[in-house]
């Protein structure tokens, strides 16, 4: 099988990690319960010792329309999707434009911004086992059941590239950091809000190391400079020990730790 060495401290989006070896995947799927898939790491924190790792190869890097669908590989990155649908005029995938992450990251994670998820124009996926109808697939907010790696995935096709909604998305973002983060650290629990939590129990802003949880959106974890995991971690756990001593709320990490 062909690896890849990759500096996580440039690859991932928090900036953080060291150099470790990744296995490729192309048609050889013997090894995949022996490692952990990844995408672009823009929503995962990367540890000092990570389990085995594994991603898709570029094989798994393509857009296709075909029987009147969209067909698009796992490790498609969303920027390239939002341009295809802009230059064919195909509408529902505007959101991508500003949401990080490659195809297979974003549909297991039902990545989206509100109301607009991946999942609500998805048809089927396939893995290594076959496919997989979405009816089958449970799924909810940023959840899904997907054990297995996403090679592509196909969505019902629709014309109409909105502009607007591209603008739409661009505001919603105004108020997000760009210091490197994972987008949002933790699931929003339910009728309430992670970031306002976590400033009520003063950590808005609190530095450990390079780490802190953002003036500008309390939910982002970001790295100002030189963060480690270690850092990371210990905001983690203190924002869920506060939550849990003042409002007895269990903070659900949304990003992925990788940490043997
Ligand atoms: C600035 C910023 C803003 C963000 N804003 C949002 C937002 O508004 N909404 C939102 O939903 N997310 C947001 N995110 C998070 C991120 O964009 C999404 O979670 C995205 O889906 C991550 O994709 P990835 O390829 O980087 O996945 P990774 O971080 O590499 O992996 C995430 C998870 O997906 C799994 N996975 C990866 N590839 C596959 C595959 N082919 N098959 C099966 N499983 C796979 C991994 O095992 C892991 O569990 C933001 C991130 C950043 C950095």
């Amino acid at each position: 099988m062909q690896t890849k060495l990759i500096n996580f401290s440039k690859y991932s989006s928090f900036k953080i990690g060291g150099v470790f070896e990744v296995a490729l995947l192309e048609d050889d799927f013997s090894c995949i319960n022996d490692y952990y898939l990844i995408g672009s790491c823009n929503n995962t924190l990367v540890g000092n010792n990570p389990p085995p790792l594994m991603m898709l190869s570029k094989k798994y890097d393509y857009i296709k329309i075909e029987n009147n669908t969209l067909k698009i590989g796992g490790a498609t990155p969303s920027g390239k999707v939002a341009s295809f649908c802009k230059k064919h005029n195909i509408a529902n995938f505007e959101f991508l434009s500003h949401l990080p992450g490659k195809l297979g990251g974003l549909v297991f994670m039902n990545a989206g911004l509100k109301e607009y998820e991946i999942f609500n124009h998805l048809v089927d996926i396939t893995t290594p086992q076959g496919m997989m109808q979405k009816e089958s697939i449970e799924f909810g907010y940023r959840f899904t059941n997907i054990a297995s790696p996403i090679l592509e995935a196909t969505f019902s096709l629709e014309y109409g590239f909105d502009v607007q909604k591209v603008e739409m998305f661009q505001k919603m973002r105004a108020n997000q950091p760009s210091t490197p983060s994972a987008g949002s650290c933790f699931k929003n629990p339910q009728g309430d809000y992670a970031g306002r939590l976590i400033e009520a129990v003063g950590l808005k802003g609190l530095m450990q190391g390079d780490m802190c949880f953002s003036e500008q959106h309390a939910n982002f974890l970001v790295n100002c400079g030189e963060g480690t995991f270690n850092d990371a971690i210990w905001l983690i756990k203190e924002a869920q020990k506060r939550v849990c001593k003042e409002f007895a709320i269990r903070l659900e990490c949304e990003l992925v730790i990788l940490e043997s």
